[in-house]
């Protein structure tokens, strides 16, 4: 056998921590609180506007960039619910989810060598992301409990080296959801320094406790320099269907497409003609959909409470972090695995969020994107836990 070599960049990341516990989950027979995906049913309604889709043959390749009728929904809506002008044929490219549109992105705007600012922790996909486009990470942290940056070191992050900075609002893993007042430092640095924003945003209506989204779009001066990423698998549950999308300013929009078109052609058609439905639910679906998840979070906020975890409320999202560092285990991965294995409850090490050595070795992100039966089944189990020896009663 020829011992074969994948090439360096391939070396520099590991497989996606958050897709292996998902399938330890599996191997162990557990609950699934780590991969956030809903284990409850899509709206009957975007589900069957997908099958009459199918039904009705829309299955050859859309237009590369994305079917019209999604772009113009796509557009239709940011335009009403932010005030963003938005011009779907210059300016909207669908994508395989948000993960293509992220990595599309990052491949179309950085050269290698290009700084690339990256708040910490960040979703486990932005350091591949910005090895596999040639980026160099520049870290700001974002300080528990309330996951706040210090506007000096984010200053002190930009140069004129710098191309891009990623902002993840509604925030994974923190639940972080960034004020009107942080996206103006935000915006101030990107204009000072000439610099794009790239803003995934897949999260915006799942938020709580009087939260505003805010896109970085529609901030002044910003609406020609970011690149807003969404997509339907969190807000319709429709994770599988891998429909996402930018918006970006006509003069990225270009270079968006080329490496949007060569990495996969195109999203799924019949699955885009069904976006069209799921855009225009009305706000109802919203208010609900929000409202759900603020009950599941409370559920889960109050499980992981009673199992001693250390919990930081999330604002926004369907993650939890926790802190773990008075259960007295090594490090979150070696929890991590007695959890799923021993506990039968999968959740992400910290780690996967962090650089090496940095915060994520005493924390646990919990999702809670699940039926309460399932959130119920986790406590359950959670009483085979051990207790740590602080919440002990001699
Ligand atoms: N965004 C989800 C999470 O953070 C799913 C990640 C994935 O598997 N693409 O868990």
């Amino acid at each position: 056998m020829p011992k074969l070599k994948g090439s360096k960049k391939a070396t520099q990341f590991t497989e996606s921590v958050i897709r292996e516990m998902t399938r330890l989950n599996q191997l162990h027979g557990g609950v699934n609180l780590s991969q956030g995906f809903p284990d409850f049913p899509a709206p009957s309604m975007v589900k069957d506007a997908a099958c009459a889709a199918i039904q009705a043959d829309v299955n050859q390749y859309a237009v590369t960039w994305g079917a019209a009728p999604l772009r113009e929904a796509i557009a239709r809506e940011f335009t009403r619910r932010f005030g963003v002008a938005v011009t779907p044929d210059e300016q909207v490219t669908v994508c395989c989810g948000a993960t293509e549109a992220m990595m599309a992105t990052m491949m179309a705007v950085i050269d290698p060598g290009d700084e690339v600012v990256i708040f910490e922790p960040f979703y486990e996909n932005y350091g591949p992301d910005a090895i596999l486009s040639g980026a160099t990470p520049r870290y700001v942290t974002l300080h528990e409990p309330d996951w706040t940056f210090d506007p000096d070191d984010l200053a002190a992050a930009f140069t004129d080296r710098t191309k891009a900075i990623i902002l993840n609002t509604p925030n994974n893993p923190t639940g972080k959801v960034f004020t009107r007042q942080e996206l103006g430092t935000i915006a101030a640095l990107c204009r000072k320094w000439d610099v794009i924003a790239i803003s995934d945003e897949i999260y915006e209506h799942i938020i709580y406790d009087g939260c505003e989204h805010v896109p970085i779009a529609s901030v002044d001066g910003m609406s020609d320099r970011t690149v807003t990423i969404n997509s339907l698998s969190k807000t319709y549950s429709v994770t599988g269907w891998r429909v996402g999308w930018t918006i970006s300013p006509a003069s990225l929009t270009g270079a968006i497409r080329k490496v949007h078109d060569f990495l996969t052609v195109g999203a799924a058609a019949p699955l885009q003609e069904a976006g069209v439905v799921a855009l225009a639910v009305p706000d109802s679906y919203y208010a609900d959909l929000a409202a759900a998840y603020r009950r599941r979070r409370d559920m889960l906020l109050d499980i992981l409470e009673r199992r001693h975890f250390t919990c930081y409320k999330p604002h926004g999202a369907y993650y939890i972090m926790t802190d773990i560092s008075g259960f007295g285990f090594r490090d979150d991965v070696e929890f991590a695995r007695y959890l799923v294995k021993d506990v039968g409850v999968a959740a992400v090490p910290g780690s996967s969020f962090y650089r090496e050595g940095a915060g994520g070795r005493t924390k646990l992100r919990f999702c809670f994107c699940k039926r309460n039966e399932t959130l119920a089944e986790a406590d359950r189990r959670m009483a085979k836990l051990v207790i740590p020896a602080a919440a002990r009663v001699h």
